[in-house]
């Protein structure tokens, strides 16, 4: 069978498996791993995209093999592929490294094929890009499946010109650097993402190949699905590069578009036919209006599937919404990020609501019978100063204490790492936030990513807290936090005192590789590379209490083979 596209996803660094990379507590909150192995939803949506169009393409994700298996041979296996045209995502910054040295192997054993790069990252860092010999194309921007149809048109039959496809950066054969228009930025995206899911599936049974289709390496054990409720964002905060102005600035989008409520549900019941496990709806409800809200809640009540709900409040809630979702989604989980106890920084970073409305919604949530509240606090914010790192830890005592300790309320806090997201507020306008960047260029951030400990990753200081302290702050209130857990029994001792035993490793792995590179003993440092690996690897609390409670999560493989054979 021949393959028109195959779509790569690369680890965060492609070599993880030999460097000695000591992650600290940057990937703990979220499902992947530190190698940040989950490849961009838009991935699915491209292949969807054009299969529909009549192109075979085949998603692997190269990250997890390699996680998986230690002996897997990533180059090999990539010499084996056999496609006329490649594509890697570079969504995500910390994908930087792992991104462009696979682009390296692809060339290296398919110097005829043509290599894509896409996603925020690529958009962001295109001219860079395209000075890699290795990269021959870079589309831009949030909706790339109809350039992409375009582009494999004009490669693959022949049809069209390259002058004319929107948004693409690409270099000609006598290697001038060409840049068409950036204006395919569509107000309407109800012809993307239409039976994704489904496409998924049925190209596992296609290349028989479940694992490189996974979007995280546990996902078998634990399958949370994530569906996409817009492309842009209405909020603006200061550290994000998915912000409203983030998206005007460097995706062209002036306002964000939305699925229609319709489109959301469809993909909530082909979920529901391959997985019962969590289904993750991306983006605040609200954000397109109530009306919009109910909309999708009226649906869901309407379809009722057993799988878990999970959902996100960019602001606090009224009680009407928070039963509205309750009445729609029985034993829903929700999570909200104020990031700091402080309503000062929370202005200033661009959560500006008060700490009373916070604790209301909280209250509410959990009197509507939410199964699990999620509450996010972050390090290394403007005017943060470790004082009120601490503060923030003292204000979740206040919060388990005025909750009685009620094992629903998980409380979170971690750094802002690896990087401030290019294209931020923050990272744009440092001088108005007191943020110091100290990376701007994509090679500098390759290098960064590569350092042996997590503090010469960051790619930024703050007038109030530098690197050092940064490192040192969030060992420090991870450990407190980690200690009203057991004061309120939140979680079982041994699962606390695990954690601390990991908190400590780490912290004092961090002093030994500042002690080692300040005399630039690099030998040593290599050596440590198994210790290094089993405190990374060691379990991680945080990420056990932000599973959902899984009464019988499984993937249902009959369901999702006759679905896959029938479409229904
Ligand atoms: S962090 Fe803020 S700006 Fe970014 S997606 Fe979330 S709500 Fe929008």
């Amino acid at each position: 069978m021949s393959t028109d596209l195959i779509l790569l996803h690369a680890p965060s660094v492609y070599d993880f498996r030999k460097k000695t990379i000591l992650y600290g507590p940057v990937s703990d909150l979220i499902p992947p791993s530190p190698v940040f192995e989950m490849y961009p939803i838009g991935l699915t949506s491209i292949a969807e995209y054009l299969e529909r169009a009549g192109y075979q393409v085949r998603i692997v994700n190269l990250a997890v093999r390699m996680l998986r298996d230690r002996k897997f041979d990533a180059e090999a296996f990539i010499k084996r592929l056999k496609a006329p045209i490649f594509g890697i995502d570079l969504h995500w910054m910390v994908h930087c490294h792992g991104a462009i040295e696979m682009a390296k192997i692809v060339k290296k054993w398919h110097p005829e094929a043509k290599l894509i790069f896409g996603g925020f990252s690529s958009t962001y860092f295109y001219k860079e890009l395209l000075e890699y010999p290795e990269i021959d194309y870079v589309l831009r921007g949030d909706s790339t499946e109809e350039p992409f149809r375009q582009l494999m048109d004009c490669i693959i039959r022949n049809k069209g010109e390259l002058e004319k496809i929107p948004n693409l950066a690409w270099r000609d054969s006598r290697g001038t650097i060409h840049e068409n228009p950036f204006c395919h930025v569509p107000a309407d995206i109800s012809d993307v993402m239409v039976n994704h899911y489904g496409n998924v599936v049925r190209s596992v049974v296609r290349y028989r190949d479940l694992i490189s289709y996974t979007p995280v390496k546990d996902w078998l054990r634990y399958p949370i699905t994530a569906v996409l409720t817009c492309r842009g964002c209405t909020q603006n905060c200061v550290i994000c590069g998915g912000s409203a102005a983030a998206f005007r600035h460097c995706y062209n989008r002036e306002k964000p578009v939305f699925r229609s409520p319709e489109a959301v549900v469809r993909d909530v019941r082909q979920i529901s036919r391959f997985s019962n496990g969590p289904i993750f709806i991306l983006g605040d409800l609200r954000q397109a209006g109530e009306d919009y809200a109910s909309q999708v809640l009226s649906l869901l009540q309407k379809n009722r599937v057993k799988n878990q709900f999970i959902l996100e409040l960019f602001y606090p809630a009224s009680r009407d919404f928070l039963r509205r979702i309750s009445l729609a989604c029985p034993d829903f989980c929700l999570e909200i990020s104020p990031e700091s106890h402080d309503p000062e920084i929370r202005k200033i970073i661009g959560r500006p609501y008060s700490s009373q409305e916070l604790e209301q919604t909280l209250g509410d949530a959990l009197d509507v019978g939410c199964r699990r509240l999620d509450v996010f606090f972050m390090i290394g914010l403007p005017r943060q100063t470790p004082q009120s790192v601490m503060d923030t830890i003292d204000y979740c005592d206040h919060l388990l204490d005025r909750f009685k300790g009620d094992k629903r309320l998980s409380l979170f806090i971690s750094p802002l790492a690896p990087f401030l997201d290019p294209g931020s507020l923050g990272f744009e306008h440092p001088e108005c936030y007191g943020y110091h960047i100290l990376f701007r260029t994509l090679k500098e951030h390759r290098q960064a990513i590569v350092s042996p400990s997590w503090k010469y990753s960051l790619n930024y200081e703050t007038d109030w807290l530098t690197r050092q302290q940064i490192v040192d702050t969030s060992y420090e209130a991870i450990l407190r936090l980690n200690q009203l857990r057991v004061k309120y029994r939140v979680i079982p001792e041994r699962l606390a005192k695990m954690s601390e035993q990991r908190l400590r490793a780490a912290w004092g792995m961090a002093r030994r590789i500042d002690d080692l590179l300040s005399k630039n003993n690099i030998e040593e440092i290599d050596r440590l590379k198994p210790e290094v690996d089993r405190i990374n690897t060691f379990p991680v609390a945080e990420k056990i209490q932000l599973e959902v409670p899984p009464p019988f999560i499984k993937l249902k493989p009959l369901q999702a083979l006759w679905y896959s054979l029938t479409g229904r």
